[in-house]
């Protein structure tokens, strides 16, 4: 049967309004940590000598090299890489069962730079109410002027912002350089251009969009997240019933003066989609008879990034930024109640607090025993790559022996294999190996386009060397199916030695 109601709903502007307290200045600390080591970072210089790049963090596609301060990984060492994003991975899981969604609320570059170009939106524009009154206001000249000021400003940091990220992958000043004579690789502006056009599009007019309906984390944290997971949460049985009672007048006063200080509340309340697993809203705990300690002010709901009413119960677009709790922590202190009417709080511990008890403390809920697997698991994958770090060999040398065929017979009866020697010269000069052979019965060694055994290794490179290895005729070597044998390369600058191992194919009479 047709309807006339739409699924489709239009997004409905949400004006935040400025809070300070002990979470928002977390906030603050942890973005300038995290927007600084983003756009400082390619710009650390690290001598490695001459021949090796001087940029102490480079992802060398053309090379196929990555560069972190003293470390060099090379392609054929991804490993680390794979470790280090299985750490990420764990680290995530991690702090997700402990505390919810601390990186959605936090870390996330979505919610960093979101929370950037509201500090630009604020100071261009003015707090909630002033926003809220352009944002009503029919088209004028002075819309128009602070309308362009927040784009044109937003449109630099999204420049700024694709510009960084592509630093990371070139010689940062050299990139610069051409970028400003318009000399650079077309991949770079078209890289720039993209994600300029995603930071602008996403921090600027997508924001909470992105949280509820395009990324998949939450779904994810939902299943991670247990009733002993700290996360912000509403104290109903404390807060209910609202702003009624023997408390009316002054609650009404409070809510009154807050009101005034923040605005009306419009529409930009997200739908409550409670987190899966979680059982949805509210803890269920008894409420109190009389009335309760929340005045409804809403200033709770008006700081919300995420435009969602965190007395509806824990819902899926809640990243845990925990700005509600100062809000409210303010409120409470106008009105001279205690703090932590919403705070962080396990669900597990809902009716103990609701009874009258204490909760259990912040370390039960850490370390648990999902907490501890998930903590052993990263600690032991990040020793394993230390360790993996410091074991890795100097010279690094690997030996495939040519099977097509498996061996030559030459005029004189002599059996010759051959084999390709990779060496690779991690170092900032070039270096000189020698090859030599070890076995059990006679085995002779030639190396292809050079008389001597030493063979020439340019800095920073790998070099693909074939190698002859011969067993006279009527010798045991040539007789037989299979010899082992060693091969050796020596540095001849430092005395370093390594060795692979390998068989000698002869002819089975
Ligand atoms: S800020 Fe606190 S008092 Fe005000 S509506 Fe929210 S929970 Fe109630
Ligand atoms: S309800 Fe809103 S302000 Fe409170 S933690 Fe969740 S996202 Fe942040």
């Amino acid at each position: 049967m047709m309807t006339d109601s739409s699924l489709y709903a239009a997004r409905v502007p949400i004006f935040p309004r400025r809070v300070s307290g002990r979470f928002r200045t977390l906030k603050w600390a942890i973005m300038i940590v995290t927007l600084g080591i983003y756009y400082v970072t390619p710009w650390i210089r690290w001598d490695r000598g001459p021949a090796l790049p001087d940029q102490a963090v480079l992802v060398d596609l053309a090379n196929r090299r990555f560069y972190f301060f003293w470390i060099e990984i090379w392609s054929h060492e991804f490993y680390f890489v794979a470790g280090l994003l299985i750490m990420a991975g764990l680290g995530l899981f991690l702090f997700t069962s402990a505390l919810g969604r601390v990186w959605c609320g936090y870390a996330c570059p979505q919610t960093v730079w979101t929370d950037l170009f509201l500090v630009v939106e604020r100071w261009i524009e003015g707090d909630r109410n002033a926003r809220l009154r352009l944002h009503e206001a029919p088209w004028s000249a002075r819309k128009l002027r602070l309308r362009a000021s927040k784009w044109a400003a937003w449109l630099l940091i999204s420049v700024a912002t694709g510009g960084a990220w592509v630093f990371y992958f070139t010689d940062a000043p050299t990139l610069l350089r051409d970028l400003l004579t318009v000399s650079a690789h077309p991949a770079a502006y078209t890289t720039i251009a993209i994600l300029t056009a995603t930071t602008f599009v996403f921090g600027g007019f997508m924001r909470e969009q992105v949280c509820i309906y395009m990324c998949p984390w939450p779904r994810i944290q939902g299943a991670m997240m247990e009733e002993d997971t700290l996360t912000v949460a509403y104290r109903d049985w404390r807060g209910e019933p609202r702003g009624k009672g023997l408390r009316r007048r002054q609650a009404e006063e409070a809510q009154a003066a807050i009101t005034r200080a923040a605005g009306p509340q419009i529409g930009g309340r997200a739908p409550a989609i409670p987190m899966p697993g979680l059982s949805g809203a509210r803890s269920g705990a008894a409420r109190q008879d009389g009335p309760g300690d929340c005045i409804d002010c809403n200033a709770c709901v008006n700081v919300c990034p995420m435009g969602i009413d965190i007395r509806d119960g824990q819902q899926l677009a809640c990243i845990t930024c925990a700005l509600c709790i100062d809000a409210c922590d303010e409120v409470m202190a106008k009105i001279g109640k205690p703090r932590g009417l919403i705070g962080y709080l396990a669900l597990s511990d809902a009716p103990r607090e609701a009874a009258g008890g204490r909760p259990r403390g912040a370390w039960a809920h850490v370390f648990r025993p999902r907490n501890v697997l998930y903590f052993s698991l990263w600690a032991a994958i990040g020793m394993a790559l230390v360790f993996a770090l410091f074991i890795r060999p100097e010279i690094e040398m690997t030996v495939a022996p040519v099977r097509n065929p498996t061996f030559v017979t030459l005029s004189d009866g002599t059996i010759r294999n051959t084999y390709d020697i990779r060496l690779r010269n991690k170092h900032g000069e070039p270096r000189a190996f020698r090859l030599s052979l070890t076995s059990g019965s006679v085995l002779a060694i030639a190396l292809e386009g050079t008389e001597d055994l030493v063979t020439e290794i340019p800095a920073n490179a790998q070099k693909l060397q074939r190698v002859y290895v011969s067993a006279r005729p009527g010798g045991p070597a040539a007789a037989r199916a299979e010899t082992a044998l060693r091969f050796w390369a020596e540095d001849l600058a430092s005395g370093d030695r390594a060795h692979k191992d390998s068989v000698f194919n002869g002819r089975e009479d």
